[in-house]
């Protein structure tokens, strides 16, 4: 007997598209969770000043060593064209090398600057993989406000990993996506104890440690919006299974039920192993339970986790959906989460950013998810909201998190509780 998962619905819900001004973060963003992750690796973003100024900004309070990411700023004469801006960036990255020997895998990312001038920085990378003989591997990718949005950043950067993994077809498990590392090892813990023995990540923990793939390889995505190497990953022969994503305890139970179906675990033993997390996790849902239940949530596009975590705060918590907006549907890689929505749940893709607060202000719901950028406005209007930025650092998978998570969303209804009662 197999292990119990989910139906997958053939035919998801209608959506509201819209194409108007956004109000994202671009993809420089992944570089504060991806640096972490791989810390023998260093992101140079190739940019401006305002780039600079955002990836400090964004990472700064999390920095306690050197920062392993930096910025070859784009001068005014190099956006007028009057400098050869290659000759400034293999003068940077030879210095920076020569600094920092421990680099071991050598980020180019673009932006918005570097993309307006047409700066190569592909040829950049070959150029500079030539000259340093193999000593540090030089991979480029966009980071561009223009092509992506914050989380399609790691995307990206994964995508240009790809072709240096090795093929090989032997059986393996890849949780594909950045979790935090502690998450991670209680995942293949369990794992091990269901019997799967051959468990891979990407990213990896140290940027040259590639995981192989080939025919062998099962996708289990950690993270919703990695459609480009999802896809890439196929196309090395790899099957992606489709799985919700591990946030909360029905979705964390279902993930490694796709596993472990993938890979023949009988019923009884997945039971035995996941039992005891899945009445653990439910027991610290309850207490933050109590505040979200009945409250109504607006989810604002931003990070493409929007659907999964709709799934969880409605089915796991008791919120009330009034819509729930993603930047981008891919409809294949949400196909378990869309199955498990409320049904008529009011779905948007894309963002035209004033119609969408006049239906927040129309709505009034309790508790917005948003941008960084849209958060200050809302809460002057006296209505609370979450970061959405914050859960893509936050250690959020897992059952043994969804109590966490759960906590990130009723901790500023709350905090507002509080404020009224005072
Ligand atoms: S890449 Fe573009 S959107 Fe991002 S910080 Fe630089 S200029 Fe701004």
């Amino acid at each position: 007997m197999g292990v119990s998962a989910p139906p997958i619905q053939p035919s998801p819900p209608d959506i509201l598209k819209e194409s108007g001004q956004r109000e994202v973060f671009c993809g420089l963003t992944s570089i504060v969770w991806l640096h972490r992750r791989m810390p023998d690796a260093f992101f140079l973003v190739v940019g401006s000043r305002t780039c600079a100024h955002l990836i400090q900004s964004a990472a700064g309070v999390m920095i306690f060593a050197e920062p392993r990411f930096g910025t070859a700023i784009l001068g005014e004469r190099d956006l007028a064209g009057l400098a050869d801006a290659n000759e400034e960036l293999d003068r940077l990255v030879k210095d920076l090398l020569e600094r920092r020997p421990e680099i071991r895998t050598l980020f180019l990312v673009g932006s918005c600057p570097s993309e307006v001038i047409k700066l190569d920085l592909a040829k950049a990378a070959e150029r500079l993989n030539t000259q340093l003989l193999g000593r540090v591997r030089v991979l480029n990718y966009s980071g561009s406000g223009i092509e992506t949005t914050f989380t399609q950043g790691e995307d990206n950067a994964l995508l240009a990993m790809l072709p240096l993994l090795p093929s090989a077809d032997e059986e393996q498990l890849l949780i594909v996506g950045t979790l935090a590392d502690a998450v991670e090892d209680r995942f293949r813990l369990i794992f091990e104890r269901l019997g799967i023995t051959t468990v891979r990540s990407l990213p990896p923990r140290r940027s040259t440690d590639l995981p192989p793939v080939g025919k062998g390889t099962r996708v289990l995505l950690a993270q919703p919006f990695l459609s480009a190497t999802a896809r890439a990953l196929q196309h090395r022969g790899a099957t992606l299974l489709s799985a919700p994503y591990p946030f909360g305890v029905e979705g964390s139970r279902d993930w490694m039920a796709t596993a472990a179906n993938a890979f023949g675990v009988p019923a009884e033993r997945f039971n035995a192993v996941l039992d005891p997390l899945v009445e653990r996790g439910r027991r610290a849902l309850e207490p933050h339970r109590e505040v979200l239940a009945g409250k109504r949530l607006f989810l604002l596009p931003d990070s493409q986790m929007e659907i999964p975590l709709a799934r969880f705060l409605s089915r796991e918590c008791g919120m009330e959906l009034v819509e729930v907006g993603t930047p981008y549907l891919d409809r294949q890689l949400m196909a378990a989460d869309l199955a498990l929505l409320p049904p008529a749940t009011q779905l948007s893709e894309g963002q035209d950013v004033d119609l969408q607060l006049e239906r927040v202000r129309a709505a009034r719901p309790d508790l917005v998810l948003c941008g960084l950028g849209l958060a200050n406005p809302l809460e002057a209007e006296g209505i609370a909201t979450k970061w959405s930025i914050e859960l893509v650092f936050s250690p959020i998978h897992g059952c043994d998190q969804a109590g966490e998570l759960a906590e990130l969303f009723a901790r500023p209804l709350r905090r507002r509780a509080v404020l009224q009662l005072s």
